[in-house]
């Protein structure tokens, strides 16, 4: 019997986890080793993925890889042996001769050597809230060398040359996908002088597991216990200096949504990365669990490794379970010779044999059996706390058989009514009101003092005009994008994705990669960036592909500038309908590409479903600020410069005389030489297509460089017919992404494919407008 016979509701035993390489060490890591309880909870509403419950926390699956997992129906839970709770203790203080991280082996640091630190956690432990409380505001956002992950570094706040770096959420050091290795290799050769681990304490089993190997990296390590709140709040609570003693590192309890503890917790990480105080304990194997076969193995391979692991600078004990879990890219910087190899084998196999398990597995229950000795010993759960109950009442809604989708449609659609109609709308009036003001106040300003009548004209049909109506859009553009952090923050869009496999599925991609295409719809960037949490290959390819079908944000002035000319009346129908054309040109772009480059299946769907969470409000006020920075930076450097060139150009002839018409200018006739590409489309003005191809600087350039060529909305909507108009609308919103979205499509995936996105996009984009205009004047439009 496999997982997949299990009946809702129902619990059973693993036996044995069957399937190959990472997807294997992935279950085994996420918990998934022979001897787990586990509950199937639901089936997804279309009939797969299926969410089980196991070590206190949801994960779905699909079901031909539940089918993988060999398991013996249990009688519904045993009651667990009630716990007495812990007292309240003392948790006790700073290293110096404190009893439980004596100071350590080595000498205190010289003054003045920078303390970084990492900030390791699995995904939705509370890292970004942590960091925002440790370094304030003030922190610095860029990649990691080489690859487009997101890495934010900051100071301490209060805490002189020290820095901080936030890992990409990781559930093991195993590379499973590339922001695992990022994590890994960030950690192995930037060796940072400490690593905070935070703990997600409602979910401690598969949390400590990452501990686990931090531990076996031979850096100082404090461990975070983070949600402290939600645990004892519900009764719960965590004998911390027990903890302390068997990791043999420092616990400090902290909730990071209402920074209690955060102090303590720098004063200990300060601490140990001073005085470089090594984890005590690197050591869990038991050598009487099981024989000691794993405890025998392990010591065995460590000693056989010593001196490669020291040469290739590989701390020892990680490098040796490494080895024996068989992790090719570590065994290869060892460096081991042919005699070693085989040694290493023949080690391996007889633990194998004595043990009962294969090898990734063996290391994995390792792992697991100090883990639940940990927690046996020193954590006290509450019953079902108060959030875990809100969850499953919450989920039984999204992700209810019948409700799931209709409610998923639904809040998509409040998400862009209350962005385009509600708040977006509003603030949008208030702000263009002001530069319209403002505007008027300069023209005035600079007519009185009678300034040269040309830097006049650049000034005010120039730059106010231009930049003033692109800047007019930063709050739709901020308010999308707050909605999408806010669902996302809270654990709803990771239920999308359980909801949605089975569709994404047909299209030969997973239910993770809805969350690059949601982003996708505030801006192509991050979604390209976003999808670096994928798996696959294959998987990541596709999404970056079709990202550019979702209509980004930077989009909508164009979408709002035509259709308040030509449609007033169908505002909404055709704002709709332009997203659904995406989508839906989107889909069959992805059949095309299922039947041809991409064939195959889509990698296996192993996610975790993290409780609801409300969002804290920093975090989205943060993100907030980031977003409305990067846009401002992008109006007052790219489409500043855009409009200041296009307006340059359009002024002038080729012998830089100011032209009295601008039809005679270098602009109109560059344009010009285009414009019969263009004419099919009936968007043959050398306006239209300079205009156009200012989009690919930035889109909302398009509508600020009409409204400099065409003088005022009624220029343009003079010079252009409805279906004309509505051509253009559909050229926009599929042809090639901006400047900055290829760019990184090129971090991602090289030059030759963001050269394919520009082309490809272009064809798609002229075929559809095209198409348009076939089928407009067939029903009379013109
Ligand atoms: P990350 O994925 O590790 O960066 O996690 P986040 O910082 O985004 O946090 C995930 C969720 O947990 C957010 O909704 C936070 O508001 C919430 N959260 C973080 N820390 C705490 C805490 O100490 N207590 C509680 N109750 N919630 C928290
Ligand atoms: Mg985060």
């Amino acid at each position: 019997m496999t997982l997949r016979d299990i009946k809702e509701g129902h619990s059973a035993r693993v036996r044995t986890v069957g399937g190959s390489g990472a997807l294997r060490q992935h279950f085994l890591d996420m918990g998934i080793i022979p001897g787990t309880l586990v509950r199937v909870v639901k089936y997804a509403p279309m009939g797969d993925p299926v969410e089980i419950c196991l070590h206190g926390y949801e994960l779905t699956l699909r079901l031909d890889d539940a089918d993988k997992i060999e398991a013996e129906p249990v009688a519904d839970d045993a009651p667990q042996p009630e716990r007495p709770a812990q007292p309240a203790q003392e948790h006790l203080g700073l290293g110096e001769g404190g009893r439980f991280h004596p100071r350590g082996s080595g000498e205190a640091l010289p003054d003045g050597t920078r303390l970084s630190f990492a900030l390791v956690g699995n995904q939705n432990s509370g890292k970004t809230t942590l960091f925002n409380q440790l370094t304030g505001a003030k922190q610095h956002v860029g990649n990691f060398p080489g690859v487009t992950v997101d890495r934010k570094d900051g100071a301490i706040l209060g805490r002189e040359n020290t820095s901080i770096t936030d890992l990409p959420g990781i559930y093991s050091m195993s590379p499973y996908s590339s922001e695992e290795l990022v994590s890994r290799d960030f950690v192995l050769n930037e060796k940072p002088k400490g690593i905070i681990n935070i703990v997600d304490v409602t979910n401690i089993e598969r949390n400590l597991y990452l501990t686990m190997q931090l531990l076996e990296m031979d850096i100082p390590v404090v461990v975070a216990l983070n949600m402290m709140d939600e645990m004892t709040g519900n009764g719960g609570s965590v004998d911390v200096n027990a903890m302390e003693a068997m990791l043999g590192v420092p616990v400090v309890p902290i909730s990071a949504a209402k920074n209690q503890g955060v102090h303590e917790l720098v004063d200990h990480a300060v601490h140990v990365a001073k005085y470089q105080e090594k984890p005590q304990r690197q050591d869990f194997c038991d050598e009487n669990e099981h024989g000691g076969a794993v405890h025998r193995c392990l010591h065995a391979v460590i000693h056989l490794i010593e001196d490669h692991a020291k040469a290739a600078g590989i701390p020892l004990r990680f490098a040796a379970c490494k080895a024996i879990e068989g992790d090719r890219l570590i065994i290869d910087r060892l460096r081991l010779d042919e005699n070693e190899r085989e040694t290493l084998e023949h080690i391996t196999l007889q633990m194998e044999k004595e043990r009962g398990l294969d090898r990734s597995a063996a290391v994995a229950d390792m792992r697991f059996s100090f883990i639940m000795k940990v927690c046996g010993r020193c954590v006290k759960k509450p019953a079902e706390s108060r959030e875990q109950t809100r969850s499953r009442r919450i989920d039984s809604v999204l992700t209810g058989k019948y409700t799931a989708i209709p409610v998923f449609i639904g809040v998509m659609g409040l998400v862009f009514y209350l962005t385009f109609n509600v708040i977006g709308a509003r603030l949008q009036e208030l702000l263009e009101a002001g530069i319209g003001a403002l505007t008027d106040l300069a023209d005035a300003a600079l007519g009185a003092a009678g300034v040269n009548e040309m830097l006049h004209g650049l000034i005010i049909d120039g730059i106010f005009e231009g930049v003033g109506s692109v800047l007019s859009f930063l709050p739709i553009i901020v308010t999308m994008f707050f909605f999408l952090s806010l669902l996302e923050d809270s654990g709803y869009i990771a239920r999308v994705a359980f909801v949605m496999d089975k569709l994404l599925r047909r299209l030969g991609l997973s239910g993770r990669s809805i969350v690059p295409l949601l982003i996708g719809f505030g801006c192509t960037v991050p979604a390209v960036m976003a999808t670096r949490t994928l798996p696959s290959q294959r998987d990541r390819k596709m999404t970056i592909l079709l990202t550019p079908f979702m209509s980004c944000t930077a989009k909508l002035p164009i979408y709002a500038f035509f259709v308040d000319a030509f449609f007033p009346r169908r505002k909404a129908l055709i704002m709709i309908g332009l997203y659904v054309l995406g989508i839906a040109v989107g889909i069959l772009a992805a059949l095309l590409y299922k039947k041809t480059m991409f064939k195959g299946e889509a990698v296996p769907f192993v996610m975790e479903l993290p409780s609801y969470r409300l969002p804290s409000a920093r975090n989205s006020l943060q993100l907030l600020w980031e977003k409305s920075k990067d846009f401002l930076q992008r109006a007052f450097s790219v489409i500043l410069i855009a409009t200041i060139v296009v307006w340059f150009l359009q002024s002038f002839d080729f012998r830089f005389n100011l032209v009295e018409d601008s039809r005679d200018s270098i602009l109109a006739t560059a344009s010009g030489l285009l414009a019969p590409l263009f004419s099919p489309l009936g968007l043959g003005d050398w306006r239209i297509v300079t205009s156009l191809l200012s989009g690919f600087m930035a889109k909302e350039s398009v509508v600020s460089v009409l409204e400099v060529l065409f003088g005022a909305q009624g220029g343009v909507a003079a010079a252009m017919s409805p279906l004309s108009a509505l051509s253009l609308l559909v050229f926009s919103l599929l042809y090639t992404p901006c400047v900055a979205a290829i760019a990184s499509v090129r971090r991602e995936l090289g030059r030759r494919w963001a050269l394919y996105v520009v082309i490809w996009q272009c064809a798609v984009a002229w075929a559809a407008a095209l198409l348009v205009r076939l089928i407009g004047s067939l029903f009379g439009l013109v």
